[in-house]
Protein backbone atom coordinates (compact mmCIF):
# COMPACT_ATOMS: atom_id res chain seq x y z
CA UNK A 1 0.00 0.00 0.00
CA UNK A 2 2.98 2.33 0.67
CA UNK A 3 4.96 1.29 -2.16
CA UNK A 4 1.23 2.13 -4.29
CA UNK A 5 1.13 5.49 -2.42
CA UNK A 6 4.62 6.49 -3.50
CA UNK A 7 4.63 5.64 -6.80
CA UNK A 8 1.53 8.13 -7.00
CA UNK A 9 3.56 10.56 -5.18
CA UNK A 10 6.45 10.38 -8.12
CA UNK A 11 3.90 10.59 -10.55
CA UNK A 12 1.84 13.51 -9.54
CA UNK A 13 4.41 16.60 -10.72
CA UNK A 14 4.44 15.18 -14.20
CA UNK A 15 1.08 14.10 -14.18
CA UNK A 16 -0.42 17.63 -13.34
CA UNK A 17 1.55 19.60 -15.50
CA UNK A 18 0.54 17.46 -18.31
CA UNK A 19 -1.93 19.53 -20.41
CA UNK A 20 -4.91 19.15 -19.76
CA UNK A 21 -6.31 17.98 -23.21
CA UNK A 22 -3.20 15.25 -23.19
CA UNK A 23 -4.76 14.08 -19.94
CA UNK A 24 -7.85 13.89 -21.79
CA UNK A 25 -6.72 12.18 -25.38
CA UNK A 26 -5.34 8.83 -23.06
CA UNK A 27 -9.19 8.66 -22.10
CA UNK A 28 -10.25 9.18 -25.77
CA UNK A 29 -8.18 6.24 -26.24
CA UNK A 30 -9.11 4.56 -23.55
CA UNK A 31 -12.59 4.50 -24.22
CA UNK A 32 -11.72 3.13 -27.54
CA UNK A 33 -9.77 0.38 -26.04
CA UNK A 34 -13.05 -0.34 -23.27
CA UNK A 35 -15.37 -0.63 -26.67
CA UNK A 36 -12.60 -2.94 -28.16
CA UNK A 37 -12.17 -5.17 -25.11
CA UNK A 38 -16.14 -4.73 -24.17
CA UNK A 39 -17.00 -8.53 -24.58
CA UNK A 40 -13.82 -9.88 -22.49
CA UNK A 41 -14.90 -7.32 -19.72
CA UNK A 42 -18.54 -8.53 -19.84
CA UNK A 43 -17.56 -11.81 -19.46
CA UNK A 44 -15.06 -11.09 -16.59
CA UNK A 45 -17.63 -9.11 -14.68
CA UNK A 46 -20.14 -11.80 -15.13
CA UNK A 47 -17.51 -14.28 -14.29
CA UNK A 48 -16.91 -12.97 -10.65
CA UNK A 49 -19.91 -11.41 -9.84
CA UNK A 50 -22.25 -14.00 -11.10
CA UNK A 51 -24.76 -11.31 -13.30
CA UNK A 52 -25.96 -12.29 -16.46
CA UNK A 53 -23.71 -10.89 -19.61
CA UNK A 54 -26.72 -8.34 -20.43
CA UNK A 55 -26.75 -6.78 -17.19
CA UNK A 56 -22.76 -6.87 -17.08
CA UNK A 57 -23.06 -5.38 -20.86
CA UNK A 58 -25.58 -2.40 -18.75
CA UNK A 59 -23.25 -1.64 -16.31
CA UNK A 60 -20.22 -1.42 -18.32
CA UNK A 61 -21.76 0.90 -20.66
CA UNK A 62 -22.63 2.66 -17.57
CA UNK A 63 -18.89 3.01 -16.57
CA UNK A 64 -17.88 3.73 -20.03
CA UNK A 65 -20.29 6.57 -19.77
CA UNK A 66 -18.08 7.74 -17.50
CA UNK A 67 -15.38 7.18 -19.12
CA UNK A 68 -16.91 10.02 -22.05
CA UNK A 69 -17.83 12.72 -19.10
CA UNK A 70 -14.06 12.51 -18.35
CA UNK A 71 -13.30 13.07 -22.44
CA UNK A 72 -14.67 16.68 -21.45
CA UNK A 73 -11.90 17.64 -19.26
CA UNK A 74 -11.09 20.68 -20.72
CA UNK A 75 -14.72 22.23 -20.29
CA UNK A 76 -15.45 20.56 -17.15
CA UNK A 77 -12.09 22.17 -15.67
CA UNK A 78 -12.92 25.87 -17.01
CA UNK A 79 -12.66 28.55 -13.99
CA UNK A 80 -14.59 31.75 -14.03
CA UNK A 81 -13.52 34.76 -14.40
CA UNK A 82 -14.60 38.35 -14.14
CA UNK A 83 -12.81 41.30 -14.80
CA UNK A 84 -12.97 44.63 -12.54
CA UNK A 85 -14.37 43.70 -9.57
CA UNK A 86 -12.28 46.81 -8.04
CA UNK A 87 -10.91 49.67 -10.31
CA UNK A 88 -8.26 47.77 -12.29
CA UNK A 89 -8.50 44.50 -10.48
CA UNK A 90 -9.52 41.16 -12.21
CA UNK A 91 -10.61 37.94 -10.81
CA UNK A 92 -10.28 33.98 -11.90
CA UNK A 93 -11.26 30.81 -10.36
CA UNK A 94 -8.03 28.08 -11.20
CA UNK A 95 -9.43 24.33 -10.56
CA UNK A 96 -6.25 22.32 -9.76
CA UNK A 97 -5.81 19.14 -8.44
CA UNK A 98 -5.35 17.94 -4.68
CA UNK A 99 -2.91 15.42 -5.34
CA UNK A 100 -3.39 11.20 -4.76
CA UNK A 101 -7.03 10.22 -4.80
CA UNK A 102 -8.02 7.11 -3.37
CA UNK A 103 -10.61 4.61 -4.64
CA UNK A 104 -12.61 1.93 -2.53
CA UNK A 105 -15.26 -0.59 -4.13
CA UNK A 106 -17.78 -2.64 -3.67
CA UNK A 107 -18.17 -6.29 -5.04
CA UNK A 108 -21.41 -5.88 -6.83
CA UNK A 109 -20.47 -3.75 -10.07
CA UNK A 110 -16.64 -4.60 -10.73
CA UNK A 111 -16.53 -2.42 -13.52
CA UNK A 112 -19.19 0.59 -12.99
CA UNK A 113 -18.37 1.53 -10.07
CA UNK A 114 -14.41 1.85 -10.26
CA UNK A 115 -15.13 3.69 -13.71
CA UNK A 116 -17.18 6.31 -11.46
CA UNK A 117 -14.01 7.18 -9.83
CA UNK A 118 -10.40 7.03 -11.34
CA UNK A 119 -11.43 8.49 -15.16
CA UNK A 120 -12.70 11.67 -13.53
CA UNK A 121 -9.78 11.81 -10.68
CA UNK A 122 -7.07 11.22 -13.37
CA UNK A 123 -8.56 13.62 -15.62
CA UNK A 124 -8.64 16.44 -13.47
CA UNK A 125 -4.46 15.98 -12.58
CA UNK A 126 -4.54 13.73 -9.77
CA UNK A 127 -2.56 10.40 -9.24
CA UNK A 128 -4.62 7.55 -8.35
CA UNK A 129 -5.10 4.50 -5.69
CA UNK A 130 -7.67 1.74 -6.27
CA UNK A 131 -8.65 -0.87 -3.97
CA UNK A 132 -11.15 -3.29 -5.32
CA UNK A 133 -13.47 -5.43 -3.35
CA UNK A 134 -11.32 -8.53 -2.89
CA UNK A 135 -14.30 -10.81 -4.09
CA UNK A 136 -14.45 -9.48 -7.50
CA UNK A 137 -10.16 -8.63 -8.06
CA UNK A 138 -10.14 -9.55 -12.02
CA UNK A 139 -11.45 -7.10 -14.11
CA UNK A 140 -10.14 -3.96 -11.66
CA UNK A 141 -6.92 -5.58 -13.14
CA UNK A 142 -7.98 -5.38 -16.99
CA UNK A 143 -9.65 -1.91 -16.44
CA UNK A 144 -6.05 -0.81 -15.42
CA UNK A 145 -3.87 -2.84 -18.20
CA UNK A 146 -5.88 -1.00 -20.42
CA UNK A 147 -5.83 2.53 -19.55
CA UNK A 148 -1.65 1.91 -19.42
CA UNK A 149 -2.26 0.88 -22.88
CA UNK A 150 -4.16 4.00 -23.71
CA UNK A 151 -0.56 5.92 -22.38
CA UNK A 152 -1.08 6.40 -18.88
CA UNK A 153 2.18 7.17 -17.55
CA UNK A 154 3.77 4.59 -14.97
CA UNK A 155 2.40 5.78 -11.41
CA UNK A 156 -0.54 7.56 -12.22
CA UNK A 157 -2.79 5.04 -11.07
CA UNK A 158 -2.42 2.15 -8.95
CA UNK A 159 -3.94 -0.72 -8.50
CA UNK A 160 -3.71 -2.87 -4.73
CA UNK A 161 -5.84 -5.95 -3.51
CA UNK A 162 -6.87 -6.60 -0.04
CA UNK A 163 -9.56 -6.20 2.61
CA UNK A 164 -9.65 -4.24 5.52
CA UNK A 165 -6.05 -3.84 7.18
CA UNK A 166 -5.35 -2.05 3.04
CA UNK A 167 -8.30 0.45 3.73
CA UNK A 168 -6.95 1.61 7.12
CA UNK A 169 -3.39 2.28 5.58
CA UNK A 170 -4.73 4.43 2.73
CA UNK A 171 -7.34 6.23 5.44
CA UNK A 172 -5.00 7.24 7.89
CA UNK A 173 -1.68 7.81 4.87
CA UNK A 174 -0.44 11.56 5.47
CA UNK A 175 0.28 11.67 2.10
CA UNK A 176 -3.47 10.73 0.69
CA UNK A 177 -6.05 13.60 -0.15
CA UNK A 178 -9.38 12.44 -1.15
CA UNK A 179 -11.35 9.09 -0.41
CA UNK A 180 -14.04 7.93 -2.86
CA UNK A 181 -15.56 4.96 -1.34
CA UNK A 182 -18.90 2.73 -2.47
CA UNK A 183 -19.99 -0.28 0.39
CA UNK A 184 -22.13 -0.79 2.80
CA UNK A 185 -23.33 1.46 5.34
CA UNK A 186 -21.43 0.62 8.47
CA UNK A 187 -18.01 1.01 6.27
CA UNK A 188 -19.09 4.04 4.58
CA UNK A 189 -19.64 5.54 8.37
CA UNK A 190 -16.22 4.53 9.29
CA UNK A 191 -14.61 5.39 6.03
CA UNK A 192 -15.58 8.69 6.25
CA UNK A 193 -14.90 9.42 9.97
CA UNK A 194 -11.63 7.84 9.85
CA UNK A 195 -10.62 9.74 7.05
CA UNK A 196 -11.73 13.27 7.97
CA UNK A 197 -10.19 12.70 11.65
CA UNK A 198 -7.03 12.58 9.17
CA UNK A 199 -7.40 15.30 7.47
CA UNK A 200 -9.23 14.06 4.33
CA UNK A 201 -11.87 14.85 1.65
CA UNK A 202 -14.29 12.13 1.66
CA UNK A 203 -17.09 11.11 -0.36
CA UNK A 204 -18.71 7.86 1.06
CA UNK A 205 -21.67 5.79 -0.20
CA UNK A 206 -23.63 3.59 1.58
CA UNK A 207 -26.35 1.23 1.30
CA UNK A 208 -29.97 1.44 0.68
CA UNK A 209 -33.42 0.08 1.21
CA UNK A 210 -35.48 1.97 -1.68
CA UNK A 211 -39.38 2.39 -1.90
CA UNK A 212 -41.25 2.13 -4.68
CA UNK A 213 -44.73 3.50 -4.69
CA UNK A 214 -47.92 2.33 -6.78
CA UNK A 215 -51.20 4.29 -7.23
CA UNK A 216 -54.33 2.43 -7.98
CA UNK A 217 -54.22 3.77 -11.29
CA UNK A 218 -50.85 2.56 -12.58
CA UNK A 219 -50.57 0.66 -15.90
CA UNK A 220 -50.20 -2.94 -14.53
CA UNK A 221 -48.12 -4.56 -17.25
CA UNK A 222 -45.48 -1.95 -17.54
CA UNK A 223 -45.51 -1.28 -13.57
CA UNK A 224 -45.10 -5.02 -13.47
CA UNK A 225 -42.10 -5.14 -15.65
CA UNK A 226 -40.46 -1.99 -14.02
CA UNK A 227 -40.88 -3.61 -10.75
CA UNK A 228 -39.80 -6.94 -11.44
CA UNK A 229 -36.49 -5.51 -13.64
CA UNK A 230 -35.97 -3.28 -9.91
CA UNK A 231 -36.38 -6.10 -7.09
CA UNK A 232 -34.89 -9.18 -9.16
CA UNK A 233 -32.68 -7.30 -12.13
CA UNK A 234 -28.51 -8.31 -11.10
CA UNK A 235 -30.41 -10.57 -8.50
CA UNK A 236 -30.86 -7.79 -6.27
CA UNK A 237 -27.57 -6.87 -5.60
CA UNK A 238 -27.23 -2.72 -6.27
CA UNK A 239 -28.06 -0.06 -4.81
CA UNK A 240 -30.70 1.12 -6.40
CA UNK A 241 -33.14 -2.16 -6.31
CA UNK A 242 -36.91 -1.27 -5.87
CA UNK A 243 -36.88 -3.44 -2.72
CA UNK A 244 -40.09 -2.46 -1.44
CA UNK A 245 -43.66 -1.94 -2.90
CA UNK A 246 -45.48 0.32 -1.08
CA UNK A 247 -49.05 -0.49 -3.18
CA UNK A 248 -51.74 2.06 -2.18
CA UNK A 249 -55.28 1.03 -2.61
CA UNK A 250 -56.29 -1.37 -4.99
CA UNK A 251 -52.83 -1.41 -6.77
CA UNK A 252 -52.19 -4.65 -4.34
CA UNK A 253 -54.72 -6.78 -6.13
CA UNK A 254 -54.08 -5.30 -9.45
CA UNK A 255 -50.46 -5.99 -9.17
CA UNK A 256 -49.88 -9.15 -6.99
CA UNK A 257 -51.00 -11.67 -9.71
CA UNK A 258 -48.95 -10.88 -12.35
CA UNK A 259 -46.01 -10.03 -10.11
CA UNK A 260 -45.64 -13.23 -9.08
CA UNK A 261 -46.50 -14.75 -11.99
CA UNK A 262 -43.66 -12.88 -13.59
CA UNK A 263 -41.28 -13.77 -10.79
CA UNK A 264 -42.19 -17.67 -10.65
CA UNK A 265 -41.13 -17.08 -14.88
CA UNK A 266 -37.65 -15.67 -14.27
CA UNK A 267 -34.67 -18.46 -15.14
CA UNK A 268 -32.20 -18.40 -12.72
CA UNK A 269 -29.23 -20.66 -13.22
CA UNK A 270 -25.37 -20.61 -14.00
CA UNK A 271 -24.45 -17.10 -16.09
CA UNK A 272 -20.93 -18.65 -17.93
CA UNK A 273 -23.07 -21.18 -20.30
CA UNK A 274 -24.30 -20.25 -24.32
CA UNK A 275 -27.47 -20.45 -23.03
CA UNK A 276 -28.37 -17.44 -20.22
CA UNK A 277 -30.42 -17.83 -17.84
CA UNK A 278 -32.68 -14.29 -16.61
CA UNK A 279 -30.58 -14.26 -13.42
CA UNK A 280 -27.41 -15.90 -12.07
CA UNK A 281 -26.50 -16.26 -8.32
CA UNK A 282 -25.35 -14.37 -5.00
CA UNK A 283 -22.01 -13.83 -4.54
CA UNK A 284 -21.40 -15.88 -1.50
CA UNK A 285 -23.04 -18.81 0.40
CA UNK A 286 -22.91 -16.35 3.36
CA UNK A 287 -24.37 -14.00 2.11
CA UNK A 288 -27.03 -16.29 0.15
CA UNK A 289 -27.97 -17.53 3.46
CA UNK A 290 -28.54 -14.46 5.35
CA UNK A 291 -31.03 -13.07 2.54
CA UNK A 292 -32.80 -16.24 3.80
CA UNK A 293 -32.73 -15.78 7.30
CA UNK A 294 -34.39 -12.57 6.62
CA UNK A 295 -37.20 -13.68 4.95
CA UNK A 296 -37.74 -16.25 7.09
CA UNK A 297 -37.45 -13.58 9.98
CA UNK A 298 -40.16 -11.52 7.95
CA UNK A 299 -42.29 -14.72 7.88
CA UNK A 300 -41.85 -15.39 11.51
CA UNK A 301 -42.91 -11.77 12.09
CA UNK A 302 -46.22 -12.18 10.13
CA UNK A 303 -45.27 -11.36 6.31
CA UNK A 304 -46.48 -13.93 3.96
CA UNK A 305 -44.40 -15.11 1.43
CA UNK A 306 -45.85 -15.50 -1.66
CA UNK A 307 -43.11 -16.03 -4.51
CA UNK A 308 -40.48 -18.00 -2.71
CA UNK A 309 -37.21 -18.02 -3.75
CA UNK A 310 -35.77 -19.78 -1.18
CA UNK A 311 -34.17 -23.99 -2.16
CA UNK A 312 -34.61 -23.05 -6.21
CA UNK A 313 -33.05 -26.30 -7.22
CA UNK A 314 -30.88 -25.17 -10.44
CA UNK A 315 -29.26 -28.94 -11.90
CA UNK A 316 -26.75 -27.68 -14.24
CA UNK A 317 -25.02 -25.90 -11.18
CA UNK A 318 -25.90 -27.58 -7.70
CA UNK A 319 -23.45 -26.31 -6.02
CA UNK A 320 -23.82 -22.35 -6.98
CA UNK A 321 -25.48 -19.90 -4.43
CA UNK A 322 -28.70 -19.50 -6.22
CA UNK A 323 -31.54 -17.62 -4.44
CA UNK A 324 -35.14 -17.17 -6.48
CA UNK A 325 -37.41 -14.10 -6.67
CA UNK A 326 -39.35 -13.80 -3.80
CA UNK A 327 -42.50 -11.57 -3.04
CA UNK A 328 -42.84 -11.22 0.55
CA UNK A 329 -46.47 -9.67 1.01
CA UNK A 330 -47.65 -7.67 4.10
CA UNK A 331 -44.55 -6.46 5.25
CA UNK A 332 -44.99 -4.68 8.38
CA UNK A 333 -43.16 -1.11 9.41
CA UNK A 334 -41.43 -2.62 12.70
CA UNK A 335 -39.84 -6.00 10.94
CA UNK A 336 -36.43 -7.17 10.66
CA UNK A 337 -37.36 -7.18 6.59
CA UNK A 338 -38.76 -4.11 6.32
CA UNK A 339 -35.54 -2.41 8.31
CA UNK A 340 -32.30 -4.36 6.74
CA UNK A 341 -30.94 -3.85 3.26
CA UNK A 342 -31.43 -7.49 2.31
CA UNK A 343 -29.30 -7.11 -0.95
CA UNK A 344 -30.59 -9.98 -2.35
CA UNK A 345 -33.69 -10.58 -5.00
CA UNK A 346 -36.80 -10.27 -2.73
CA UNK A 347 -39.20 -7.61 -2.60
CA UNK A 348 -41.51 -6.24 0.01
CA UNK A 349 -44.99 -5.16 -0.24
CA UNK A 350 -46.58 -3.18 2.09
CA UNK A 351 -49.78 -2.44 1.83
CA UNK A 352 -50.96 1.84 2.33
CA UNK A 353 -54.33 3.69 2.39
CA UNK A 354 -53.36 6.83 0.79
CA UNK A 355 -50.55 8.51 -0.83
CA UNK A 356 -49.39 10.15 2.51
CA UNK A 357 -49.00 7.20 4.67
CA UNK A 358 -46.94 5.47 1.72
CA UNK A 359 -44.24 8.84 1.53
CA UNK A 360 -44.69 8.70 5.41
CA UNK A 361 -43.34 5.05 5.49
CA UNK A 362 -40.59 5.44 2.71
CA UNK A 363 -39.39 8.76 4.33
CA UNK A 364 -39.12 6.89 7.80
CA UNK A 365 -36.22 4.65 6.48
CA UNK A 366 -33.00 5.35 7.71
CA UNK A 367 -31.92 5.30 3.94
CA UNK A 368 -32.70 7.67 1.20
CA UNK A 369 -30.61 6.36 -1.87
CA UNK A 370 -33.73 5.85 -4.41
CA UNK A 371 -37.69 6.04 -4.26
CA UNK A 372 -40.08 5.98 -7.39
CA UNK A 373 -43.55 6.55 -8.36
CA UNK A 374 -45.63 4.51 -10.63
CA UNK A 375 -48.68 6.89 -11.87
CA UNK A 376 -50.69 8.32 -14.55
CA UNK A 377 -51.49 11.07 -12.08
CA UNK A 378 -49.44 14.01 -12.44
CA UNK A 379 -50.47 15.24 -9.11
CA UNK A 380 -49.56 12.05 -7.65
CA UNK A 381 -46.21 12.26 -8.92
CA UNK A 382 -46.05 16.15 -8.14
CA UNK A 383 -46.55 15.38 -4.38
CA UNK A 384 -44.30 12.56 -4.11
CA UNK A 385 -41.18 14.26 -5.98
CA UNK A 386 -41.68 16.78 -3.64
CA UNK A 387 -42.14 15.43 -0.45
CA UNK A 388 -39.87 12.08 -0.62
CA UNK A 389 -36.79 11.89 1.41
CA UNK A 390 -34.31 10.50 -1.42
CA UNK A 391 -31.97 11.50 -3.84
CA UNK A 392 -32.85 10.00 -6.93
CA UNK A 393 -36.25 10.11 -7.62
CA UNK A 394 -37.92 7.92 -10.80
CA UNK A 395 -41.23 8.55 -11.98
CA UNK A 396 -42.36 5.68 -13.58
CA UNK A 397 -38.84 4.36 -13.90
CA UNK A 398 -38.16 1.88 -11.60
CA UNK A 399 -34.23 2.01 -11.40
CA UNK A 400 -33.61 6.48 -11.55
CA UNK A 401 -30.21 5.70 -10.86
CA UNK A 402 -28.23 8.66 -12.75
CA UNK A 403 -26.42 8.60 -15.63
CA UNK A 404 -22.55 10.28 -15.40
CA UNK A 405 -23.70 13.46 -15.98
CA UNK A 406 -25.42 14.08 -12.92
CA UNK A 407 -24.40 12.99 -9.47
CA UNK A 408 -25.49 10.11 -7.92
CA UNK A 409 -27.34 11.97 -4.52
CA UNK A 410 -28.00 9.70 -1.99
CA UNK A 411 -29.19 11.43 0.83
CA UNK A 412 -29.28 10.19 5.03
CA UNK A 413 -27.54 6.97 5.57
CA UNK A 414 -26.96 6.15 1.90
CA UNK A 415 -24.09 8.84 1.71
CA UNK A 416 -21.67 10.47 3.84
CA UNK A 417 -20.01 13.64 2.52
CA UNK A 418 -20.93 16.18 0.73
CA UNK A 419 -19.81 16.18 -2.84
CA UNK A 420 -21.29 13.53 -4.48
CA UNK A 421 -20.17 10.71 -6.70
CA UNK A 422 -20.18 11.46 -10.67
CA UNK A 423 -21.13 14.92 -12.63
CA UNK A 424 -20.03 18.41 -11.84
CA UNK A 425 -20.13 17.20 -8.09
CA UNK A 426 -17.63 14.92 -8.41
CA UNK A 427 -15.37 17.32 -10.68
CA UNK A 428 -15.35 19.34 -7.65
CA UNK A 429 -14.65 16.51 -5.46
CA UNK A 430 -11.14 15.84 -7.37
CA UNK A 431 -10.32 19.62 -7.46
CA UNK A 432 -9.54 22.64 -5.40
CA UNK A 433 -10.41 26.11 -6.34
CA UNK A 434 -7.97 28.99 -6.48
CA UNK A 435 -9.19 32.19 -6.68
CA UNK A 436 -6.91 34.85 -8.30
CA UNK A 437 -7.03 38.61 -8.14
CA UNK A 438 -4.86 40.64 -10.01
CA UNK A 439 -4.13 44.26 -10.42
CA UNK A 440 -1.21 45.61 -12.74
CA UNK A 441 0.21 48.90 -11.97
CA UNK A 442 2.29 51.80 -14.58
CA UNK A 443 0.44 54.23 -17.21
CA UNK A 444 -1.89 53.46 -20.09
CA UNK A 445 -5.36 52.44 -19.78
CA UNK A 446 -5.43 49.62 -17.13
CA UNK A 447 -4.01 52.10 -14.97
CA UNK A 448 -6.86 53.10 -13.08
CA UNK A 449 -6.52 52.73 -9.49
CA UNK A 450 -4.79 56.25 -8.89
CA UNK A 451 -8.59 57.70 -10.69
P1 LIG B 1 -18.64 -3.65 1.86
O1 LIG B 1 -18.91 -2.41 2.64
O2 LIG B 1 -18.56 -4.93 2.58
O3 LIG B 1 -17.21 -3.51 1.10
C1 LIG B 1 -16.90 -2.39 0.29
C2 LIG B 1 -15.39 -2.17 0.28
O4 LIG B 1 -14.95 -1.89 1.61
C3 LIG B 1 -14.59 -3.38 -0.19
O5 LIG B 1 -13.53 -2.92 -1.00
C4 LIG B 1 -14.08 -4.00 1.10
O6 LIG B 1 -12.82 -4.62 0.95
C5 LIG B 1 -13.96 -2.82 2.04
N1 LIG B 1 -14.26 -3.16 3.43
C6 LIG B 1 -15.14 -4.09 3.87
N2 LIG B 1 -15.20 -4.09 5.23
C7 LIG B 1 -14.35 -3.12 5.64
C8 LIG B 1 -13.97 -2.61 6.93
N3 LIG B 1 -14.48 -3.11 8.04
N4 LIG B 1 -13.08 -1.61 6.97
C9 LIG B 1 -12.55 -1.10 5.84
N5 LIG B 1 -12.86 -1.54 4.60
C10 LIG B 1 -13.75 -2.52 4.49
O7 LIG B 1 -19.69 -3.69 0.68
P2 LIG B 1 -19.97 -4.86 -0.36
O8 LIG B 1 -20.59 -6.00 0.35
O9 LIG B 1 -18.75 -5.10 -1.20
O10 LIG B 1 -21.03 -4.14 -1.32
C11 LIG B 1 -22.42 -4.15 -1.07
C12 LIG B 1 -22.87 -2.87 -0.40
O11 LIG B 1 -22.50 -1.76 -1.20
C13 LIG B 1 -24.39 -2.77 -0.24
O12 LIG B 1 -24.69 -2.26 1.03
C14 LIG B 1 -24.79 -1.78 -1.34
O13 LIG B 1 -25.99 -1.09 -1.10
C15 LIG B 1 -23.62 -0.88 -1.35
N6 LIG B 1 -23.52 -0.14 -2.60
C16 LIG B 1 -23.83 1.18 -2.58
C17 LIG B 1 -23.79 1.93 -3.75
C18 LIG B 1 -24.14 3.40 -3.73
O14 LIG B 1 -23.80 4.09 -4.66
N7 LIG B 1 -24.81 3.89 -2.69
C19 LIG B 1 -23.41 1.32 -4.96
C20 LIG B 1 -23.08 -0.04 -4.94
C21 LIG B 1 -23.13 -0.75 -3.75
Amino acid sequence: MNAAVEAAAAAFPGWRDTPVVERARVMFRYRQLIEESFDSLCASVSREHGKTLAEARGSLFRGMENVEYACGSPSLLMGDTLENIARGVDCETLLQPLGICVGITPFNFPAMVPLWMFPLALVCGNTFVLKPSEKVPLTAVMLVELLEKAGLPYGVLNLVHGGRECVDALLTHPKVRAISFVGSTPVARHIYETGTRHGKRVQANGGAKNYIVVMPDADVPRTVESLSTAAFGCAGERCMAGSTALTVGTAAERLLPSLVEAARAIKVGPTDRAAQPDMGPLITAPHRDRVASLVAAGESEGAKVIADGRGVRVNEAPGGFYFGPTVVDQVQPGMTIAREEVFGPVLNVMRMDDLDSAIEIANRSAYGNGAAIFTNSGKAAREFKYRVKAGMVGINVGVPATMAMFPFTGWEESFFGDLHIQGREGVQFYTQQKVISTRWFGEGVGDVWKK
